[in-house]
């Protein structure tokens, strides 16, 4: 099994790294793509990249002047069309503002000028038009941006980081932002049920997954909730301890590349989880554990200044104490075995699909309020189809809506932003040491691995109920945040919210996304 997930058929790799899924250009002729720029120089669109030709290159003494990577010869430089922030005509320049490499996953504004002459206006013109389509794609141009920045994320560095390292991307590629600093725990609940959500396109996070998770349930609050969450994307920049969502959908935990990503993002509908829990209902986005996981996590918060080590500390000290969860649980099953959960994701991998039909049912519907719960809540009678076991000996149970868990472990490799279904995955906890020592190791890969272990039940559901058993307390926790140690239900809504990705459709695998490496 593991010599087959490592093939080119393995569903769970990176898709951009596969050349049949690739955009098919169009490709113009040199005359069409090429704009000669004063004597000695020229800029050709070529079929994923601004390729720049200037003699005056070499003169400036090294291949690497504007931090472009040469190629061919010295005077030839080139920049990826995903790197191109913004270019325009002024009264007398081109100028061409792009992120520029600086480090392997960092990027800084910089740009390129040429003068123009007054007779070439209009053809530059034209063929600056033409770089932005290129340059931006599907992709929307000049977004509104609500950023909410929150100046305890992380080690307390969102609010320098943001003015630092993302604004000048966002300013650079035209963005309009409206900048708020969080005041309190849960103020960003507030600020996106007030926001007027027409007034913006994106609501961006320069936080961990803490503020993006309180972002959906404010816009989950208004009374057009549908709507709201369906027309605005919501968006992390990574800025805080936990940044899992920045990380699936972006591939990158680095503000500068994650800034880059949101001027390129696509949007992308994303599945969200209602969780009814003592007449309360909230949103999840991306996870929810009890046992081991939610414990390593929420437990170890005194030692936030470990980083994402705190979490794997956490999980070994638990490991060694051999601490069991039991508890019953109630699953309404959709996808039982890992072959066909497999062909499942090859299957949305290559589909193209537009947004709007990878939305769930309830997309037009005048619903007041979030759309109604299908299984009720955890009070109500089981549903009879749904599938009850009884563990004594649960050592984790573990539901995902993303692949990557803030640790960067890969926990749910078959997991989709919009295929209406969670991840769930269990541990038994009955497994020798060694055996769950090698899960441990496993989710830190980028493939299949950790999918394919005996010990790993890993199955797609849309609904599932959690009763802890002889326990007075431990851990739940939703989105990495503690909730109390009681029964609860979960139920996912098909592309209820929306986020940008990378991609559109999958999510990403850290590290893997980028080659262009100045
Ligand atoms: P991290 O990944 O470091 O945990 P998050 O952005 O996820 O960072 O935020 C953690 C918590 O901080 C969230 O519960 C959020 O409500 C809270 N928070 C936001 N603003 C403030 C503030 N001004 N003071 C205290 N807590 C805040
Ligand atoms: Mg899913």
């Amino acid at each position: 099994m593991a010599s087959e997930t490592a093939s080119t058929n393995d569903p769970f790799r990176d898709p951009s790294a596969d050349p049949s899924l690739e955009d098919i250009h169009h490709t113009p002729s040199v005359a069409e793509s090429t704009l000669a720029v004063g004597r000695n120089a020229s800029l050709t669109l070529g079929t994923k990249e601004l390729i720049v030709l200037d003699e005056g290159f070499v003169d400036q003494g090294n291949g690497l002047c504007c931090g472009l990577i040469p190629e061919r010869n010295k005077t030839t430089k080139t920049i990826p069309f995903f790197n191109i922030l913004w270019a325009e005509l002024s009264n007398f320049d081109i100028i061409i503002h792009y992120a520029k490499p600086i480090a392997k996953d960092k990027v800084r504004v910089a740009y390129i000028t040429y003068n123009v002459e007054k007779t070439e206006r209009s053809k530059v013109t034209e063929w600056t038009a033409k770089l932005l389509n290129r340059a931006y794609g599907k992709s929307q141009r000049q977004k509104r941006v609500k950023v909410l920045v929150n100046p305890f994320g992380g080690k307390g560095q969102a609010q320098k980081t943001f003015i630092r390292d993302v604004e000048p991307i966002l300013a650079a590629a035209r963005c309009l932002i409206d900048v708020e600093r969080t005041k309190f725990q849960g103020h960003a609940v507030e600020i996106a049920e007030n926001l007027d959500y027409n007034a913006f396109d994106v609501i961006a996070s320069a936080s961990g997954d803490g503020l993006p998770h309180e972002v959906f349930n404010g816009l989950g609050r208004k009374p057009d909730a549908i709507k709201a969450l369906q027309k605005v994307a919501v968006v992390q920049l990574p800025c805080g301890s936990g940044n899992a969502m920045c990380g699936n959908l972006n591939g990158t935990s680095s503000p500068t590349m994650a800034a880059l990503c949101l001027v390129k993002g696509l949007r992308t509908p994303l599945d969200l989880v209602s969780i009814t829990q003592g007449g309360r209902r909230t949103l999840s986005f991306l996870s929810q554990s009890v046992g081991i996981i939610a414990e390593s996590d929420l437990a170890t918060e005194h030692l936030r200044w470990m980083g994402a080590a705190r979490f794997t500390y956490g999980f070994l000290i638990r490991l060694i104490r051999k601490q069991l969860y039991p508890c019953d649980l109630a699953v309404k099953v959709e996808v039982e075995d890992k072959a066909t959960i497999r062909k499942h994701y090859h299957r949305e991998l290559t589909s193209h699909s537009d947004e709007n039909a990878r939305r769930g049912d309830f997309i037009n519907t005048e619903t007041v309020g979030l759309p109604p719960l299908k299984y009720g809540t955890e009070t109500d009678e089981l549903p009879g189809d749904w599938e009850v076991v009884s563990y004594d000996t649960m050592g984790n149970f573990y539901a995902g809506n993303m692949a990557y868990m803030s640790t960067g472990a890969n926990f749910f490799p078959a997991s989709l932003p919009d295929d209406g279904c969670m991840d769930l995955v269990n541990i038994d906890g009955d497994v020798s040491r060694t055996a769950a020592l090698q899960c441990m190791f496993a989710v830190d890969k980028l493939h299949g691995e950790f999918f394919d272990l005996p010990q790993v039940k890993y199955r797609k559901v849309t609904a599932y109920r959690i009763t802890p058993k002889r326990q007075r307390d431990g851990y739940i926790s939703i989105d990495g945040e503690k909730i109390p140690f009681e029964p609860f239900q979960a139920e996912v809504h098909r592309g209820l919210g929306t986020v940008l990705s990378r991609t559109g459709r999958v999510y990403e695998a850290p590290g893997v996304t980028y080659n262009y490496v100045g």
